[in-house]
C-alpha cells in the first residue's frame, strides 16, 4: 500500500487533511462546557444531515454494527418478530445479530443486486394484522453489491398496511453522501458511522432516533447497558457521557458536518452522482456488468462490478495492493470472486476517480482481462467534462 494514494474502498474512507488536524487535540476534560462545544454542534450537524426536525442524535464510541445493536437492543424485547430483507452481506449480518439478540426474524431473501422488495413488504405488512411485526429492518445502500433501495417505499408499504412497526434504517453507507430523509421517509431508527460519508477515522456510530423509537425504550427488554441511549440522553443534558467519549472523533464529527453542509447537501449528493456516473461510464467501456440489476438501483457510493465467469475478481484487489499500491474492495459472501468492488464516496474528486479507473485498468491489463488501456478512462473523461461539477467547493 501507499499513503500518498487515494483509497477506492467503500469505507473507510479518505480522511481530508482538515478533519485528521481536527481529530488531533490535547486531552480536554471531557464533563466541560468545552466538551459540550464540540458534542451539541455535531449532534446538531448530524440532524441536519439527516434532515430531521426531531430526530435524537445519540453517539457512542464504536462503528455501525455498534449502532444496529443500539437500534435493537433499546427498541425490542427477545422474542419480538422483526421484518428483514436480505440481498447481500451487510443485511445479512444485521438479521444475523437480531437473531443472536433473540428476535424472530421473517427473512424475505432476495436475490444480490436486487434492491428490497417494497412489494414483499407491503404484502406481509398488510397480513399481520395482529401487529405481531415490531420493526422492520432495511439497508438503504447494501454496500456488498452496490445497490440502493426506496426507504420511502417502504415506509409507503407500512402506512397502506396502517401497522405500527417501527423502521429502522442502515445507512451507514448513504448517510452524508446520498439523499437521505428522516422525516419525510418516516424513519425510526437512523443508523451510521464516522467511517464513510462523514470522512473520518472509524470509532464512532451515529444514530438517531424519532420520537416513537424513543417512546419503545420504555418497554424494550433487551439487556443493554454501554448502548443504552437513555443514559447517553442523561449525560448530555450534562455536556458528558456515560463514559469517556471519542473527544478527538467528535470534533472531526463536528468539522465533516461543518464542512458538508458549506458544500450543500444537494451538492454533495450532486458531487457522488457525478463521480459515480464517470465510474459506471468506465465499466460499460470496460464491457462489464454491475452487480447491481437495474440502473434504477444504482449507488452512487459502490460501484460492484461483475468481471467474466472463470476469473477471480478479488485477483484484481490483491494485485492492485501489490503492484500499484492502490486498495480496492474485494466481493463479499455469495459475489466473493465474482465481482470486485471500487468506493467512490466520502472525500473523492473526478480527478482522483479518474487515478482509480486508470489502476483498475492496469490491473485488468495485467491479467489478461483483454482491457485496451484508456478505455475506461476515456469514457469516466468524457462523462466529466461534458458534465462539469455545479459547485467547486468539494471537500478539500
Ligand atoms: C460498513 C457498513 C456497515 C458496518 O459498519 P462498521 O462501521 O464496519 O461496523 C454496516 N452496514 C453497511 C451498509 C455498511 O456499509
Amino acid at each position: 500500500m501507499s499513503f500518498q494514494n487515494p483509497v477506492f474502498i467503500p469505507g473507510p474512507t479518505n480522511i481530508p487533511e482538515s478533519l485528521r488536524k481536527a481529530c488531533d487535540m490535547p486531552t480536554i476534560d471531557h464533563r466541560s462546557p468545552l466538551f459540550g462545544q464540540m458534542l451539541h454542534p455535531a449532534r446538531e450537524g448530524v440532524r441536519k444531515i439527516l434532515k430531521s426536525d426531531e430526530a435524537e442524535i445519540f453517539i457512542f464510541p464504536s462503528t455501525g454494527t455498534g449502532g444496529w445493536e443500539t437500534a435493537l437492543t433499546n427498541t425490542l424485547s427477545a422474542g419480538d418478530k422483526v421484518l428483514a430483507a436480505r440481498n447481500g452481506m451487510f443485511s445479512h449480518r444485521w438479521i444475523d445479530m437480531c437473531q443472536r439478540h433473540g428476535l424472530e426474524v421473517q427473512i424475505v431473501e432476495t436475490p444480490w443486486g436486487h434492491g428490497l422488495p417494497a412489494d414483499r413488504y407491503a404484502e406481509i405488512l398488510a397480513a399481520d394484522t395482529g401487529h405481531q411485526i415490531k420493526a422492520v429492518l432495511a439497508t438503504h445502500n447494501e454496500t456488498a453489491t452496490g445497490v440502493k433501495s426506496d426507504i420511502a417505499a417502504l415506509r409507503r408499504a407500512l402506512d397502506a398496511a396502517g401497522h405500527p412497526a417501527l423502521l429502522f434504517v442502515d445507512g451507514v453507507s448513504s448517510i452524508a453522501s446520498m439523499d437521505f430523509r428522516f422525516d419525510e421517509w418516516g424513519v425510526d431508527v437512523a443508523v451510521t458511522g464516522s467511517q464513510k460519508g462523514f470522512m473520518l477515522p472509524a470509532g464512532l456510530a451515529i444514530t438517531g432516533f424519532s420520537p416513537r423509537a424513543l417512546d419503545a425504550t420504555r418497554d424494550a427488554k433487551l439487556s443493554r447497558t454501554f448502548f443504552d441511549v437513555n443514559d447517553m440522553a442523561k449525560g448530555y443534558a450534562n455536556n458528558a457521557y456515560p463514559y469517556t467519549p471519542a473527544v478527538g472523533l467528535l470534533n472531526g464529527l463536528r468539522q465533516s458536518c461543518d464542512m458538508l453542509l458549506a458544500e450543500g447537501l444537494d451538492n454533495v449528493y450532486a458531487r457522488h452522482h457525478r463521480i459515480a456516473e464517470g465510474v459506471r461510464a468506465a465499466v460499460r467501456a470496460w464491457g462489464f456488468d454491475l452487480c447491481a440489476a437495474d440502473p434504477s438501483l444504482y449507488s452512487d457510493t459502490v460501484s460492484a462490478i461483475r468481471t467474466p465467469e472463470g476469473f477471480n475478481a478479488t485477483d484484481i484487489v490483491t494485485h492492485a495492493a501489490q503492484k500499484y499500491g492502490v486498495a480496492f474492495g474485494v466481493g463479499l459472501g455469495e459475489v466473493a470472486g465474482k465481482v470486485f468492488r471500487i468506493g467512490h464516496l466520502g472525500s473523492l474528486t473526478d480527478v482522483m476517480a479518474l487515478s482509480g479507473i486508470a489502476t483498475a485498468e492496469m490491473c485488468m491489463a495485467d491479467l489478461g482481462l483483454g482491457i485496451r488501456l484508456g478505455s475506461g478512462v476515456a469514457a469516466a473523461q468524457d462523462y466529466y467534462r461534458g458534465h462539469p461539477a455545479e459547485s467547486r467547493k468539494d471537500a478539500a
